[in-house]
């Protein structure tokens, strides 16, 4: 079974509101994407990876990850679109021939293992598709102009991170009615429940942080402290 993993990192990072891009900030002295694709390509069962870059940086995500890294599961960095669904398809649109499992990670996502890895692609190669997720420990309210209207029960929700992982053809047709639709959607299990399909669940881990802020990567900071 061929699995390839497209790593969405096309965001501007307009939250981070640096001056370099988010996926350059540098974490433990290494940028923070080489972090993410590292973790990735080290996964015995990633055959291969798709690095999705903002078009004005893909000489460095060239040079600066992938080469000075020597990251060569790496087989193409690629500019990505508009919204993060795009950055995907672009890379679904570059898959190698023979590819049967497509995993989506976030580029900014460092902390991936290869535990989770593992449990989205055994669950994606028994079920189609599969996200980790984890449970929700606050009380859930739901808000109107910042006032409570209602209590929600948080046995019911999880909180989805990627990796993400699904047969081919079920993200094809996922990715091809999202885009039919017009609808933007913050992940790629969004798009394959849309077509009323079930998207399994691993768990997750609180460490998988998405950095999306300065205080993201200071938490960061200390996690790679603790785990190193
Ligand atoms: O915006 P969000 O936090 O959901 O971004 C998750 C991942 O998707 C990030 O790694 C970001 O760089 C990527 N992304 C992308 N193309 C976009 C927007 C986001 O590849 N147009």
């Amino acid at each position: 079974m061929k699995t390839v993993a497209i790593i969405p990192a096309a965001g501007s990072g307009a939250r981070m509101g640096a001056t370099m891009k988010k996926q350059f900030l540098l974490l433990g002295g290494k940028p923070l994407l080489a972090h993410t694709a590292l973790n990735v390509a080290s996964c015995k069962q990633i055959d291969a990876i798709i690095l999705v870059a903002p078009g004005d940086e893909l000489d460095n995500c060239q040079s600066e990850i992938v080469e000075k890294y020597k990251i060569d599961k790496v087989i193409l960095v690629i500019e990505g679109g508009l919204t993060r669904n795009e950055s995907v398809s672009i890379g679904f649109d570059n898959l190698p021939g023979g590819t049967d499992y497509v995993l989506v990670h976030d580029g900014a996502r460092p902390f991936v293992t290869e535990r989770m890895v593992n449990d989205v692609i055994a669950l994606s190669q028994k079920y189609g598709a599969a996200t980790v997720a984890i449970r929700v420990v606050d009380t859930l309210k739901k808000v109107k102009e910042g006032i409570i209207q209602s209590s929600m029960s948080r046995d019911d929700v999880v909180r989805i991170q990627t990796p993400q992982c699904f047969r081919r053809d079920v993200l094809q047709h996922g990715l091809a009615t999202a885009s039919r639709a017009g609808l933007v959607n913050t992940d790629e299990s969004s798009i394959v429940e849309r077509l009323g399909l079930d998207v399994h669940i691993a768990e997750g881990s609180e460490t998988n942080i998405k950095i999306t802020t300065y205080d993201d990567l200071k938490i960061a900071e200390a996690l790679l402290g603790m785990y190193s």
